[in-house]
Protein backbone atom coordinates (compact mmCIF):
# COMPACT_ATOMS: atom_id res chain seq x y z
CA UNK A 1 0.00 0.00 0.00
CA UNK A 2 1.29 3.41 -0.88
CA UNK A 3 2.28 5.35 2.06
CA UNK A 4 -0.53 8.21 1.57
CA UNK A 5 -3.28 5.69 1.23
CA UNK A 6 -1.91 3.65 4.40
CA UNK A 7 -2.24 7.48 6.39
CA UNK A 8 -5.86 7.67 5.30
CA UNK A 9 -6.19 4.06 6.48
CA UNK A 10 -5.15 5.00 9.48
CA UNK A 11 -6.72 8.41 9.94
CA UNK A 12 -10.17 6.70 9.12
CA UNK A 13 -9.32 4.07 11.64
CA UNK A 14 -8.47 6.65 14.30
CA UNK A 15 -11.15 9.29 13.39
CA UNK A 16 -13.93 6.56 14.01
CA UNK A 17 -12.87 6.21 17.46
CA UNK A 18 -13.01 9.96 18.25
CA UNK A 19 -16.13 11.03 16.35
CA UNK A 20 -17.89 7.96 18.06
CA UNK A 21 -16.84 8.61 21.65
CA UNK A 22 -17.54 12.17 21.04
CA UNK A 23 -21.23 11.18 19.62
CA UNK A 24 -21.75 8.85 23.12
CA UNK A 25 -20.79 12.20 25.07
CA UNK A 26 -17.26 10.92 26.14
CA UNK A 27 -14.62 13.35 26.16
CA UNK A 28 -11.77 13.15 23.57
CA UNK A 29 -8.36 14.40 24.36
CA UNK A 30 -6.61 13.89 21.32
CA UNK A 31 -6.03 12.10 18.15
CA UNK A 32 -2.78 11.32 16.11
CA UNK A 33 -2.29 9.51 13.25
CA UNK A 34 1.56 10.52 13.72
CA UNK A 35 3.88 7.42 12.47
CA UNK A 36 4.27 4.73 15.33
CA UNK A 37 2.10 6.88 17.84
CA UNK A 38 -1.15 6.51 16.51
CA UNK A 39 -4.20 6.75 18.92
CA UNK A 40 -7.13 8.26 19.82
CA UNK A 41 -6.58 8.85 23.42
CA UNK A 42 -10.81 9.35 24.72
CA UNK A 43 -11.95 9.64 28.63
CA UNK A 44 -12.57 5.92 29.83
CA UNK A 45 -16.23 5.69 30.85
CA UNK A 46 -15.90 2.14 32.57
CA UNK A 47 -13.55 4.47 34.69
CA UNK A 48 -15.57 6.83 35.36
CA UNK A 49 -18.33 4.81 36.38
CA UNK A 50 -16.23 2.50 38.84
CA UNK A 51 -17.83 3.62 41.83
CA UNK A 52 -21.57 3.77 39.95
CA UNK A 53 -24.51 0.74 40.38
CA UNK A 54 -24.35 -1.74 38.35
CA UNK A 55 -26.55 -0.82 35.75
CA UNK A 56 -24.69 2.30 35.25
CA UNK A 57 -21.73 0.47 35.17
CA UNK A 58 -22.88 -2.21 32.10
CA UNK A 59 -23.89 1.24 30.40
CA UNK A 60 -20.47 2.89 30.63
CA UNK A 61 -18.66 -0.66 29.49
CA UNK A 62 -20.69 -0.97 26.60
CA UNK A 63 -19.86 2.67 25.26
CA UNK A 64 -15.86 1.81 25.98
CA UNK A 65 -16.08 -1.26 23.85
CA UNK A 66 -18.17 0.78 21.31
CA UNK A 67 -15.46 3.30 21.11
CA UNK A 68 -13.09 0.59 20.84
CA UNK A 69 -14.82 -1.38 17.77
CA UNK A 70 -15.75 2.02 16.20
CA UNK A 71 -12.02 2.24 15.07
CA UNK A 72 -12.09 -1.21 12.93
CA UNK A 73 -15.54 -0.49 11.43
CA UNK A 74 -14.46 2.89 10.38
CA UNK A 75 -11.17 1.90 8.50
CA UNK A 76 -13.67 -1.08 7.22
CA UNK A 77 -15.96 0.94 5.68
CA UNK A 78 -13.65 3.35 4.29
CA UNK A 79 -11.44 0.34 2.88
CA UNK A 80 -12.11 -3.26 3.30
CA UNK A 81 -9.11 -4.55 4.59
CA UNK A 82 -7.43 -7.73 3.14
CA UNK A 83 -7.10 -9.93 5.80
CA UNK A 84 -10.34 -10.55 8.02
CA UNK A 85 -8.77 -9.00 11.36
CA UNK A 86 -5.72 -7.01 10.38
CA UNK A 87 -2.92 -6.35 12.71
CA UNK A 88 -3.91 -3.18 13.67
CA UNK A 89 -6.96 -4.42 15.06
CA UNK A 90 -6.14 -6.34 17.67
CA UNK A 91 -5.34 -3.88 19.94
CA UNK A 92 -8.75 -3.25 19.74
CA UNK A 93 -10.07 -6.51 20.11
CA UNK A 94 -7.89 -7.05 22.87
CA UNK A 95 -9.32 -4.43 24.85
CA UNK A 96 -12.94 -4.39 24.17
CA UNK A 97 -12.75 -8.54 24.94
CA UNK A 98 -11.03 -7.65 28.48
CA UNK A 99 -14.03 -4.83 28.51
CA UNK A 100 -16.97 -7.34 27.47
CA UNK A 101 -15.24 -10.27 30.27
CA UNK A 102 -15.82 -6.98 33.07
CA UNK A 103 -19.12 -6.70 32.19
CA UNK A 104 -19.87 -10.50 32.64
CA UNK A 105 -18.52 -10.26 35.88
CA UNK A 106 -20.94 -6.68 36.43
CA UNK A 107 -23.56 -8.39 35.37
CA UNK A 108 -23.53 -11.32 37.87
CA UNK A 109 -23.06 -8.51 40.92
CA UNK A 110 -18.90 -8.27 41.41
CA UNK A 111 -17.16 -6.03 42.60
CA UNK A 112 -14.41 -4.89 39.62
CA UNK A 113 -12.32 -3.38 42.23
CA UNK A 114 -11.66 -7.00 43.97
CA UNK A 115 -10.89 -7.98 40.51
CA UNK A 116 -7.07 -9.21 39.78
CA UNK A 117 -5.34 -9.06 36.41
CA UNK A 118 -6.06 -12.06 35.37
CA UNK A 119 -9.99 -12.60 35.99
CA UNK A 120 -10.70 -13.75 32.39
CA UNK A 121 -9.62 -17.06 32.79
CA UNK A 122 -11.69 -17.77 35.22
CA UNK A 123 -15.29 -16.47 34.06
CA UNK A 124 -18.23 -19.17 34.17
CA UNK A 125 -19.96 -20.35 31.51
CA UNK A 126 -22.85 -17.42 32.00
CA UNK A 127 -20.25 -14.59 32.26
CA UNK A 128 -18.50 -16.16 29.68
CA UNK A 129 -21.80 -16.16 27.26
CA UNK A 130 -23.04 -12.59 28.71
CA UNK A 131 -19.25 -11.14 27.21
CA UNK A 132 -19.67 -12.67 23.72
CA UNK A 133 -22.86 -11.40 23.22
CA UNK A 134 -22.66 -8.02 24.66
CA UNK A 135 -19.63 -7.85 22.30
CA UNK A 136 -21.48 -9.03 19.43
CA UNK A 137 -24.39 -6.17 20.13
CA UNK A 138 -21.22 -3.46 20.77
CA UNK A 139 -19.76 -4.46 17.14
CA UNK A 140 -23.38 -3.85 15.47
CA UNK A 141 -23.77 -0.66 17.25
CA UNK A 142 -20.28 0.97 16.71
CA UNK A 143 -21.26 -0.38 13.17
CA UNK A 144 -24.39 1.48 12.89
CA UNK A 145 -22.97 4.77 14.86
CA UNK A 146 -20.11 4.53 12.09
CA UNK A 147 -22.54 4.87 9.35
CA UNK A 148 -24.77 7.53 10.95
CA UNK A 149 -21.96 9.71 11.53
CA UNK A 150 -19.71 8.96 8.45
CA UNK A 151 -19.50 12.83 7.49
CA UNK A 152 -18.43 13.87 10.29
CA UNK A 153 -15.91 10.89 10.24
CA UNK A 154 -14.85 11.62 6.77
CA UNK A 155 -14.35 15.44 7.54
CA UNK A 156 -11.77 14.43 10.56
CA UNK A 157 -10.30 11.87 8.84
CA UNK A 158 -9.52 14.57 6.01
CA UNK A 159 -8.21 16.94 8.78
CA UNK A 160 -6.11 14.55 10.08
CA UNK A 161 -4.15 14.29 6.75
CA UNK A 162 -2.55 18.09 7.04
CA UNK A 163 -2.77 18.64 10.52
CA UNK A 164 -1.97 14.94 12.66
CA UNK A 165 -2.22 15.92 15.95
CA UNK A 166 -6.40 16.97 17.00
CA UNK A 167 -6.90 18.05 20.46
CA UNK A 168 -10.61 17.86 21.73
CA UNK A 169 -11.85 20.97 20.80
CA UNK A 170 -10.78 20.13 17.16
CA UNK A 171 -12.73 17.52 16.86
CA UNK A 172 -15.44 18.76 18.76
CA UNK A 173 -15.15 21.88 16.04
CA UNK A 174 -14.70 19.80 12.76
CA UNK A 175 -17.84 17.55 14.17
CA UNK A 176 -19.97 20.68 14.38
CA UNK A 177 -18.87 22.09 11.30
CA UNK A 178 -19.57 18.93 8.91
CA UNK A 179 -23.11 18.61 10.92
CA UNK A 180 -23.87 21.78 9.60
CA UNK A 181 -22.65 21.26 6.05
CA UNK A 182 -24.05 17.90 6.05
CA UNK A 183 -27.57 19.64 6.80
CA UNK A 184 -27.45 22.26 4.21
CA UNK A 185 -26.05 19.21 1.68
CA UNK A 186 -29.46 17.78 2.05
CA UNK A 187 -31.54 19.91 2.08
CA UNK A 188 -35.33 18.69 3.13
CA UNK A 189 -36.96 17.89 -0.20
CA UNK A 190 -39.88 18.65 1.19
CA UNK A 191 -39.06 22.25 1.93
CA UNK A 192 -39.12 23.33 -1.90
CA UNK A 193 -42.75 20.97 -2.70
CA UNK A 194 -45.52 23.25 -3.08
CA UNK A 195 -47.99 23.42 -0.41
CA UNK A 196 -50.36 20.51 -0.66
CA UNK A 197 -53.12 21.64 1.00
ZN1 LIG B 1 -7.91 1.51 17.15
Amino acid sequence: MQKEQKELVLAYHEAGHAVIAHALGIAVKYVTTLEDASAALTHSATYLARDADHPAQLEAIRKDVIVCLAGPHSQAKHRRPKKKEPDEWKDDIETASGLAARAGLVATGIDLRRLDENFECCLTAYQAEFAADLFQHCSEKARNLVDEHWTAIDTVAKALLSRPVLNGDDIAELIGRSSSRANGKTPDPARFLPDQR
